[in-house]
């Protein structure tokens, strides 16, 4: 999942930037309000983090200018504890919750998780697709009941799948959010994860959850079982999807 923080004071935006990424988000920071702006127009974020009080632009013009362009994404306003007026402003502008600083990371953790469900339409915290479990509160990922050890990014990529079942991800859609970099000097990285993964939660098994789409990417849905035949063609099954969130 993407995020962008627009923090300007340094301190604070790199300590949020930092604890986003050991939870596996890919984190952009912004330190000046219009720029700020300028990016969350222009990228397609999971999830934006907004300071009040910035140089060139405030928090609450970032606000209205991204919901004046019908982005939904969800945004999570930080703001001192003076300012609670401001606070309401924003939150009638179309900010989804709010955070006062100073904050306990951990709070705000899990507010960016709690934003996150929301933005996946209400839904409760659980991802699961065919007998695959994954937990994004505790990382917990689960294939029949057994636990699968994943690596950060593996994680990450794993997530971004579930989040997204049934729908085929481009290479460069991957890149952009599980690694934050552009495609084009990376598409070896995601092919390679890609395998690590399958390594992980399809190898052995009768009912395959990832499929590569030839010349477009990767979709991970519920999987009936792949003969040989099926995989030779590159195709994709006519699977009905039972892919589900529990
Ligand atoms: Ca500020």
């Amino acid at each position: 999942m993407r995020v962008l923080v627009i923090e300007d004071e340094t301190k604070v935006g790199c300590f949020i930037k930092r604890a986003l990424e050991e939870e596996s988000y890919a984190v952009d920071l912004c330190e000046d309000g219009a720029k700020g702006l300028e990016m969350a127009l222009s990228t397609n974020y999971d999830l934006l983090v907004v300071d009040l009080m910035l140089p060139s632009m405030s928090g609450l013009d970032i606000l209205k200018n991204v919901r004046r362009e019908r982005i939904q994404t969800p945004i999570l306003i930080l703001s001192a504890q003076s300012q609670i007026d401001q606070r309401v402003k924003g939150l009638d502008a179309g900010a989804d919750d709010y955070l006062t600083k100073p904050f306990a990371i951990d709070e705000l953790l899990a507010r960016v998780r709690a934003l996150l469900r929301r933005g996946a339409s209400e839904i409760p915290g659980i991802l699961q697709v065919d007998d695959l479990i994954l937990n994004p509160a505790t990382r917990d990922v689960t294939r029949g009941g057994q636990r699968i050890e994943l690596t950060l990014k593996e994680y990450a990529l794993l997530e971004y799948l579930m989040r997204h079942t049934g729908r085929v991800l481009t290479r460069p859609m991957i890149s952009e959010h599980v690694w934050n970099q552009d495609f084009d000097t990376f598409t070896n990285v995601i092919d390679v994860y890609v395998n690590y993964l399958r390594n992980k939660i399809d190898r052995g098994r009768a009912k395959k959850l990832i499929h590569t789409i030839r010349g477009s990417g990767y979709m991970l849905k519920a999987g009936a079982r792949v003969s040989s035949t099926h995989r030779r063609r590159g195709t994709t099954l006519p699977i009905s999807r039972t892919g589900s969130y529990r």
